[in-house]
């Protein structure tokens, strides 16, 4: 048994925790079989409950940019937490945080933190609601802006996952509010705004999706967007929780070179540890409490543990701003390698990547939105997932997942990952 304890252990975490995790993604329902249970993790690697190394491609789903266990940020966290871990006051660190988030992203001229990327989304809502005094958002069907009720409507990621794209529980008059379009149909988004004149207060979505698997915005879309916004008084909100930090230092909005009016910030700018963040040009911020009428909080909001953690982290990305060249050479080594190796043994397969993220889709037509992300055969992707696992590669338990890539990877790492797909893939 490769999985020994991990198995025993899943078994008793079922006994008390519903499913036996704390986020449905992680159970493997996707794949089969039980989860693996990690103990540690350093640099590229992370390390099982049976002690097994894996190269690792999930980065806890993108904050480890730079690898696990990364020093300073290590450092800076153990420093802080010797001064005592939470005062609900403020504190200077967040202003630190604040400054260098606003110096390194476009468009934004104040931010303000919260503890995950579901909050970060749903006030980033919540702020376009009350600053245009309109009710109805569009979003896309196979983003995932995070576990609100507003965006489960009909979400990607987990519960597509897990088939229940309808969450009982949310309610049909939040649902009503929340219109679908599809990703890359300006089309679709058109329409939605002819039927519902006036009516629109944002547009969010995820400019580069990462939670149907990785799908890169085609040519002219968001650019369609923002015109579309600028004409109807929409504001156009951009879920940067996978995006920010990662596919630039100033993220998606300044690789792809189009303006958002709110960003929506998580994963990376926690440095690992439970931080999101929504942020935007004064105008609109000034309408946050306490100066303005829309109501946000949080009790451990701008945590200085939090705090130090991604201080540290953005600090290492400011100051090294090679880093986002040398991550997507790598993922661009990767793909090109495993482009290889599946062409070679026969395989249909379309690999979409974009800076730092990339996916395999067993599919022989283009994904470029969640109806072509899920013609992907899932049965060659629970054996190329359960194949790379007794490889050592660990990648994310699902087919609707992006892989992120993190500078701890060695061009070693990445021929090991190319040769296991290429041993799995043989035999099909
Ligand atoms: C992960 C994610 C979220 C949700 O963030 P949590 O911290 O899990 O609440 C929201 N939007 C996107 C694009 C994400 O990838």
């Amino acid at each position: 048994m490769l999985y020994q304890r991990s198995s025993q252990l899943f078994q008793e975490a079922k006994k008390y925790i519903p499913g036996g995790v704390n986020s449905p993604v992680r159970a493997f329902s996707a794949v089969g079989g039980d989860p693996i249970f990690i103990k540690e993790a350093k640099g590229a690697y992370i390390y099982d409950e049976d002690g097994r190394e894996y190269i690792d491609y999930i980065n806890s789903w993108g904050p480890m940019i730079l690898g696990h266990a990364h020093q300073p940020v290590i450092d800076a966290i153990i420093e802080k937490t010797k001064k005592g871990t939470s005062f609900g006051t403020p504190t200077e660190i967040e202003t630190q945080i604040a400054k260098l988030a606003t110096t390194m992203v476009p468009n934004i001229d104040q931010i303000r933190m919260v503890n995950s990327g579901t909050e970060a989304c749903m006030s980033a809502v919540r702020l376009a609601r009350g600053f245009t005094g309109k009710d109805k958002i569009i979003k896309f069907a196979g983003c995932y802006h995070g576990h609100s009720d507003s965006f489960l409507i009909q979400a990607g990621s987990g519960a597509v996952t897990f088939g229940t794209p309808n969450s009982p529980g949310v309610t049909k008059g939040t649902a009503k509010d929340t219109l679908l379009a599809q990703f890359n149909n300006l089309l679709s988004v058109e329409e939605l705004i002819a039927a519902n004149k006036n009516e629109i207060a944002c547009i969010i979505l995820e400019p580069v999706a990462g939670n149907m698997g990785c799908i890169p915005p085609q040519e002219d879309f968001l650019e369609g967007l923002r015109e579309l916004c600028n004409e109807h008084d929409i504001l156009l909100i951009f879920d940067e929780v996978m995006t920010g930090f990662r596919q630039a230092e100033g993220g998606a909005q300044q690789r792809l070179n189009v303006n958002a009016d709110i960003v929506a910030f998580g994963k990376v700018i926690g440095g690992g540890l439970p931080v999101g963040a929504f942020a935007a040009r004064k105008e609109i911020m000034d309408y946050l409490a306490p100066i303005g009428p829309v109501y946000q909080a949080g009790t451990l909001s701008g945590n200085p543990l939090a705090m130090a953690a991604g201080l540290a982290m953005l600090t290492e990305l400011h100051d090294h701003p090679e880093i986002f060249k040398s991550i997507d050479e790598k993922t661009i080594y990767l793909k090109e390698g495993l482009d290889k190796v599946l062409t070679k043994n026969g395989v249909a397969f379309t690999i979409n990547q974009i800076g730092s993220m990339i996916s395999v889709h067993f599919s022989e037509t283009p994904v470029v939105d969640f109806e072509s992300a899920a013609l992907g055969n899932n049965e060659y992707f629970k054996k190329f997932f359960h194949g790379m696992l007794e490889e050592g590669i660990y990648i994310a338990p699902s087919a609707f997942e992006t892989w992120f890539i993190s500078e701890a990877l060695s061009y070693t790492d990445l021929d090991k990952t190319i040769a296991a797909a290429d041993k799995i893939t043989a035999a099909w």
